[in-house]
């Protein structure tokens, strides 16, 4: 296996699978069994979850809302979507620990950065909730961050297209995907990877970031042994 330690982020709509908005628990429970053959070859797994699929402050701003509290709302939607799959990957039989960046006790652990590393050790997987705890950030960021924190060896970000294009695939059909590409070009071109603090947080930190289609039942376990699919930006 190439990785020793990686981080996964899952966005909030990947978890709506064919639905319009919520979460799709079948499309989860096949994440969580797709986690738990990358987990039983030994490779430690940290995941952050977006929640995009239920609240984004931006959105919410725009409809009038203020920024900050709209923000502090879609962090606590982040948390609803890690306990979704806190609880697909108990139920595929993988121990877990779920810890927010915004105090629950009642259902979660605080983010305590040395015991994550801790439980990761043990073989457990981490799922990180509530972003960064800031609002005017995302959980693109949270994962660079965290992945940074918990000294992660790579960032794969899963989204439902097979990697990084020219444009997008979907409006451009003349649109070519990169194998490998530099965070230099990501700037330059104007890519949309991550936001631009998440990409400079992996610049300036030497950790590479991968992106692939985490839909594509065992794509996962190809990144996490190192086959070159998707793109690799470092
Ligand atoms: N959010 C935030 N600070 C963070 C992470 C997330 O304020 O550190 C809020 C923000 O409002 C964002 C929402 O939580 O719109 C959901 O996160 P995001 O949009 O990153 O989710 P994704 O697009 O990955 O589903």
């Amino acid at each position: 296996m190439k990785y020793k330690r990686i981080l996964l982020k899952l966005s909030g709509e990947s978890l709506m699978g064919d639905q319009q908005y919520g979460i799709d628990n079948k499309q989860v429970l096949q994440y969580a069994q797709d986690i738990k053959s990358v987990r039983e070859k030994g490779i430690e797994i940290a995941i952050v979850v977006g929640g995009g699929n239920i609240f984004r402050g931006l959105s919410a701003e725009k409809s009038g809302m203020d920024r900050a509290q709209a923000d502090y709302m879609g962090m606590l939607a982040t948390v609803i979507n890690c306990m979704a799959l806190q609880n697909a990957l108990e139920t595929v039989g993988v121990e877990t620990r779920l810890q927010s960046a915004i105090k629950m006790e009642q259902v979660c652990e605080p983010y305590i950065r040395r015991r994550a590393m801790h439980h990761l050790e043990e073989g457990k997987i981490v799922i990180f909730g509530a972003g960064t705890g800031n609002p005017y950030f995302t959980t693109d960021t949270a994962a660079s961050l965290r992945a940074i924190e918990i000294k992660a060896d790579v960032v794969l970000k899963g989204t439902r297209v097979d990697g990084i294009y020219t444009a997008d695939p979907e409006k451009d059909p003349t649109a070519t995907r990169f194998d490998e590409i530099s965070f230099q070009e990501v700037y330059d071109k104007g890519l949309n990877v991550m936001d631009m603090t998440a990409i400079t947080l992996c610049q300036e930190n030497n950790l590479p970031i991968i992106v692939f289609d985490m839909n594509k039942e065992g794509n996962f376990m190809k990144i996490a042994s190192g086959e070159q699919i998707g793109t690799l930006v470092k």
